[in-house]
This record gives C-alpha cells, sequence and structure tokens, in this order.
C-alpha cells in the first residue's frame, strides 16, 4: 500500500506514542481499502458507497486513516469477520463477501475492497491522519438479561450494528438467539448467573456459581453454562455481588473461562468489591468492567442520564462501557441518543473492541489504583 509521506512530526510523536502501546498487543490490525476500477457504470439511483462512512457506520473506529489516491488505510482493531457483518447490516442493498482477510463490497455496478492484514510492527511514518474531527471518546453498550424478550430483542438489534448482547445460558433458544445475533455482526456474550448477596431470596436462575460449590464443580457449571450459548466471545456475570466478591469462587471461574481459547470476561461490578476484573487479568484472561448501569432507574429521563454519564466517562477516559437492559426506554433512549452521540464525535464500539483495548493499561495500573463506586440502591439484587 502507498501511503503520503508527512512531514509533520507532531503527529510522528502522536503515531508512536499511541502505536507503541497497542504493539505490544496483537490484533491491531491495518484495513486497506482499494477502489478498484468500475466494471460497468453504476445505476443513477445509488450513489458510490463511501467506505470511511459505511466503516464509521458500522462502529468500526475511522479516527485514524491514511489516503492516498484511491487507497484508503484505516487502523482498527476489528476481526475481519465482525467488519464484514456488520458492513452488510450497515449496507443492506450492498453485497458483502469476505474471504479471509480481503473483503468486497460490491453496489451498483461499483465495487470496493478492503484488505485486513496486521499493522507492520513499525510503522515507517506511514503518515497516518487523524480524521476531520478529533474523537470525542468510544463508547461500549452491552445489553445483558437477553433471551425472554424476542420483540425488544429484535428492536434492540437494529439500533446499531456495534451494540452487544449477554444472553442467558438457561433461556430457551439461547443457542439460537445468539447465532442469530452473531449473523447480524454483533459481539455475542454468556450471561453467567452467579450468586447474589440476596441469595437465595434473589435467584439468578439456571445453574449458578455459588459460593459454597467446590473449585470442580464451579469449573464444571461454568463451561456447561458456556456450552448452552455456542459461540460467544466472552462472558459476563448476571448478579453475582456475593459470588464475584469471593476470591476463591472468582478463581475458579476465570481459571474454567481460561480453557476455552479467545474468551474475555467483563465485570458488570454488581458489588463494589467485586474482585472479578482484577483476579481476570491476574490470570492473563483479557477483561473489561463496567462503568455505568444505563437502567437501574427505567424511567426516560434517568436512562438519558446515565446515557450522558457515561458519554461524559468516555471523553475524559477516552472509552467507556455501559451495561443496559431490554427495556423499553432504554431502547428509546438509546435510539435517540446513539446517534446523537456520534454526531458529537463519539464512536459505539463492540464490546469485544472496547476490551481489547482497555485490557492492557488495567493490566499496568492494577493494584495501584481502585475505582471509586458509588453505592447501588438495589446492591442486594444483584
Ligand atoms: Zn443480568
Amino acid at each position: 500500500v502507498a501511503v503520503r509521506p508527512t512531514g509533520d512530526r507532531r503527529f510522528r510523536l502522536l503515531a508512536l506514542t499511541i502505536a507503541l502501546p497497542l504493539l505490544a498487543f496483537s490484533g491491531f490490525l491495518a484495513v486497506t481499502a482499494i477502489r478498484t476500477p468500475t466494471v460497468s457504470q453504476p445505476s443513477a439511483e445509488e450513489p458510490p458507497i463511501d467506505l470511511r462512512a459505511a466503516l464509521e457506520r458500522a462502529g468500526i473506529d475511522v479516527s485514524r486513516y491514511a489516503r492516498d489516491g484511491e487507497t484508503l488505510r484505516v487502523e482498527t482493531t476489528e476481526e475481519p469477520e465482525s467488519i464484514a457483518a456488520r458492513l452488510q447490516q450497515t449496507l443492506p442493498s450492498a453485497q458483502v463477501t469476505r474471504d479471509d482477510r480481503t473483503i468486497r463490497v460490491s453496489r451498483g455496478g461499483m465495487s470496493e475492497v478492503i484488505v485486513v492484514s496486521e499493522l507492520p510492527v513499525v510503522d515507517s511514518g506511514a503518515g497516518l491522519v487523524s480524521a476531520g474531527r478529533a474523537p470525542a471518546g468510544k463508547i461500549a453498550i452491552l445489553l445483558d438479561d437477553v433471551g425472554f424478550q424476542p420483540g425488544a430483542l429484535s428492536r434492540a438489534a437494529a439500533i446499531h450494528p456495534a451494540i452487544s448482547f449477554s444472553v442467558f445460558p438457561y433461556a430457551p433458544g439461547a443457542a439460537r438467539i445468539a447465532a442469530s445475533l452473531r449473523g447480524a455482526g454483533h459481539d455475542v456474550l454468556c450471561h453467567l448467573p452467579m450468586e447474589p448477596t440476596g441469595y437465595p431470596a434473589v435467584d439468578p436462575g439456571g445453574e449458578p456459581i455459588l459460593t459454597h460449590l467446590e473449585e470442580e464443580e464451579i469449573r464444571a457449571r461454568t463451561l456447561r453454562n458456556l456450552d448452552a450459548v455456542p459461540g460467544v466471545i466472552g462472558v459476563n456475570n448476571h448478579m453475582g455481588s456475593r459470588a464475584t466478591s469471593n476470591r476463591r469462587v472468582m478463581r475458579a471461574v476465570v481459571d474454567a473461562l481460561l480453557e476455552r481459547e479467545g474468551l474475555f470476561f467483563v465485570d458488570s461490578r454488581t458489588s463494589s468489591a467485586s474482585l472479578g476484573h482484577e483476579l481476570a487479568l491476574a490470570a492473563g484472561l483479557p477483561s473489561g468492567a463496567r462503568d455505568v448501569f444505563l437502567d437501574d432507574d427505567r424511567s426516560v429521563a434517568a436512562v438519558r442520564r446515565q446515557v450522558r454519564e457515561l458519554a461524559g466517562i468516555a471523553r475524559k477516559q477516552g472509552l467507556a462501557i455501559g451495561i443496559g437492559h431490554l427495556h423499553a426506554s432504554t431502547l428509546s433512549v438509546l435510539e435517540e441518543e446513539i446517534p446523537r452521540l456520534e454526531g458529537e464525535g463519539f464512536t459505539i464500539v463492540p464490546i469485544s473492541a472496547a476490551v481489547r483495548e482497555t485490557a492492557p493499561a488495567a493490566l499496568l495500573v492494577r493494584g495501584v489504583q481502585s475505582q471509586p463506586q458509588k453505592a447501588s440502591p438495589a446492591a442486594t439484587a444483584r
């Protein structure tokens, strides 16, 4: 790929600052788009594909890119399969096909090719430039407790391709639900039921991880829950305010998750004493942690406030993780606020991208800094 060199030293410094920590982490990819010659005249009704805009709408971070003539290179941490699926959802009238790391987007006689390749170990001042506006921050939204509200789920899945979902392993049809969400390009997690402080009056359902269980039984239950939702890429805890703050129990869960390749953990932080995120990282399991619960209070005004708080954290920290549910108010607010947030320069990213990005930084600060937690009114129900 030919790229224009830049003489901007400040940018090179910035690029190094950004690139070096990321290079320590595999999965940092470059996307190269090559506009192929028109094979036939584009039809009058179909405008040419603006691939960068489409990638952005699909929730792929395109804040750093290089253009040289007809070549567009965008740095991203996304996997080709996920990029292709989300592009297809974003461009329903186009045909998106993928062969390994090559994605072809065709519409109205125009064809664009994206080649997803690993970034060279040393970026030789390749001239990656910043997009017109400074990115405001990245926001990951994980909707969990999925499995019992098909209508609400379809509505939620249509809001944005980068919204991620966590499915109850004990929901009837959990496997089918997960496959359908994955097919539409969404990240899908297993929503692992774990013991809350209010147990047994408060029941997490299914085959939960309970604090009186032996390690071997915790392992077996964790793996059975995972198997009930095939193809998941990660796990977050359902309830678990007691189980996640128990070191022995949480370590047994993490050990079981490590047996399955490529999984990550998201600590729902249903308790400020949760050890989930910390123990996962200590064991080498990529992990992220919830910053904001979106809908403890289901009123539209309250959910909107929480979404704004999430955006504030993303602006300050560069990235924020919000967890919500399939409540009508939550979906209404997301339908309104997500386009608004994108207009303000925020990027909605899948939870996997958020975890990939936060895990190395979190490893560095582990043990040094503990995040202050707000007391939650519904703590015992978690
Ligand atoms: Zn839950």
